[in-house]
Parts: C-alpha cells; structure tokens; sequence
C-alpha cells in the first residue's frame, strides 16, 4: 500500500510525496517500510528503529467509540498535513480498532474528517482493515461505521478465515489507471507466490461462507455476550477497563502481565488466551457457541481473579 501511494504520486509527476503520516499507537505489521509506521514505542521494532525511514507521526484520536465528538481533535492531523502536504504522500491508519499497537476504539467521525483533509491537501487514504476487516468491528468493513472509502485498503488475516496465509492490497480504478500511466507502465510489485491460486480460492470459499451466513446477528450476540460476561472484571483492583466492540472484547489492566504466569493459568483453564502488555483480549472466532465463549469469559476472569 505505501508502494502504491509513492508510485501513484510519482506517476503524476509528484516525486518529492514520499513520506507517510500516522497516528500513534498503529501496527501495521513486521516488514520493513510497514515497521515504520508502527507505533515507536508499542509497534514492537524498538531494536531497528535507528534504521527505518522517519514518518510524521499524530497522537491517537481523542475521542473514544461511542463518545461525542470534539471538533478539536482534528487539530493535530489538520496542521501535519497543512505544513508537510508537499512531502506526505499517505495517511495510513487503522479504521476505528487498532489492533496489536492498543486495542483502543475510536471515534467514526475522525475518519469523516480525516477524508476531508486528505482531499483537502492532496493525501492518499490507506486503510489497514487486516484485524478489522470481514465484520469484526460488527460491520463488513471498519470504515462502514463512518461511511467513508479509503484510497487503498489492505486485507489480511480473516481474508482466508485462517486456512492459508493471503493478504491483499485494494484500491481504485483511477489510482491503478494513474500507476499504469506512468513511466513504469505497471505497478512495480510482484513477489514469486503472489495470488496464490489455492490460497485465492479458500479466500473465495471463506468469503462466501461469511456473506452467506447470519454473521450480523452472530456478532452481535457475541458483542452482547462479551459485554454482560466481561463486565465483572471492572470491578478487580488490578483492571483499569473493559471495552467490547463488536467480536472483541478487551480488558486493560493497569500493570503489564505476567504472560508466563498468566499463559500457564490459561491453559490449566482449558482456553487459550495470549495477552500481551496491559491488554488482555478475546477475538473469537464468529462459529463460537455461547457455551464455549461462556467457557472463555469465565476462565479468563478466574484467572484475572485470582492474580
Ligand atoms: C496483523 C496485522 C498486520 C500484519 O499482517 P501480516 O500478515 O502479519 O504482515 C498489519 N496490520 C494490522 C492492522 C494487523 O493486525
């Protein structure tokens, strides 16, 4: 996806929008360029830091899911792009959930004004829907909570429901006809197992499996199930809060864990959990039975309970 914005801005004859913005807090996963625009502090490449490419980097959107908005929210990624709109080529975020970098929901709205501003100062919209995507957040799409299209959207995880690695990396007609027109003539990216045709064809039968079925309905009774179950934990001295959207649940405690500890506590419980830092947190998968999530919720705060 960062490759596609640069070569799109280099093909309009563009060149010097070769640097990215971001909001921190982000994981946008382990390889080189995407390192980069993961959190610094969270995004877990602390040790290569000192050779990544530099990106400008906003706080996290102060206004939580489910909040009112506040207009001055925006101010942050308004003055990033007014002074560096001649070197930005992408905003690239996360819609609404972030994932790996803090599981923190935030507010639709930003994501309404975050378009206007990119049109406003001529910024690709990248939208990382790996975690989120194929209706976790409760919607298909993340970004459906705001009704705004992302320039570029990347693809991932739930893609193949898990069967076999693919990702995907999506994006507009007049974008692709825009890279194609340059002087490449293509887009200059082609790893050797790209479009896999046995992985493509599980991503095609895992999608229609999802379309098919009521997974509206199921993740809203996983939403619910999640929130009445998870509930109790607030309550624990060492918990600072609970949060569910949609097929996650997250409990935030106030130290990080002992994931050692923890994980064998899991584990003699019969669930597999794997917390990391101060998150503890439930993704089940949508065919999960209310009996066995009840299994999972319950586990969880056994062991919650008794650390
Ligand atoms: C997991 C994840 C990635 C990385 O995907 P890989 O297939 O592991 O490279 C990127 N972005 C988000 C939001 C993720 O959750």
């Amino acid at each position: 996806a960062l490759k596609m914005a640069i070569q799109y801005w280099q093909s309009k004859g563009i060149p010097g929008k070769h640097t990215f913005a971001t909001i921190r807090s982000g994981y946008h996963g382990d390889t080189w360029h995407a390192m980069s625009v993961c959190d610094p502090v969270t995004g877990m490449h602390g040790i290569f830091s000192g050779s990544l490419p530099i990106q400008y980097f906003i706080p996290q959107p102060s206004v939580r899911f489910g909040e009112e908005w506040r207009e001055e929210a925006m101010a942050p990624l308004r003055d990033l792009l007014e002074r560096h709109t001649d070197e930005i080529a992408a905003l690239i975020l996360e819609p609404v959930v972030q994932g790996a970098g803090g599981m923190y929901f935030y507010s639709p709205t930003f994501l309404v004004r975050a378009r206007e501003l990119c049109d406003r100062y001529n910024v690709l919209l990248i939208f990382d829907e790996i975690a989120t995507g194929f209706g976790r957040t409760g919607k298909l799409f993340a970004w459906e909570h705001a009704g705004v299209e992302p320039d570029i959207m990347c693809i991932g995880k739930a893609l193949t429901g898990g069967y076999l690695t693919l990702s995907a990396t999506i994006t507009t007609k007049p974008i692709a006809d825009t890279i194609c027109s340059g002087e490449a003539g293509c887009f200059m990216h082609g790893p050797t197992f790209m479009g896999n045709p046995l992985a493509c064809a599980i991503a095609s039968a895992s999608i229609s499996l999802l379309i098919a079925s009521h997974w509206q309905e199921k993740v809203k009774l996983i939403e619910e199930q999640l929130r009445a179950e998870l509930a109790p934990a607030a309550k624990l001295p060492e918990v600072a809060e609970v949060r569910v959207l949609g097929a996650i649940g997250v409990i935030e405690m106030k130290h990080p864990v002992d994931m050692a500890v923890l994980q064998r506590q899991f584990v003699e419980e019969g669930i597999w959990v794997r917390p990391f830092g101060r998150l503890v947190y439930l993704m089940p998968p949508f065919i999960i039975s209310t009996h066995e999530l009840s299994r999972l919720t319950s586990g969880l705060l056994r062991v919650l309970t008794h650390n």
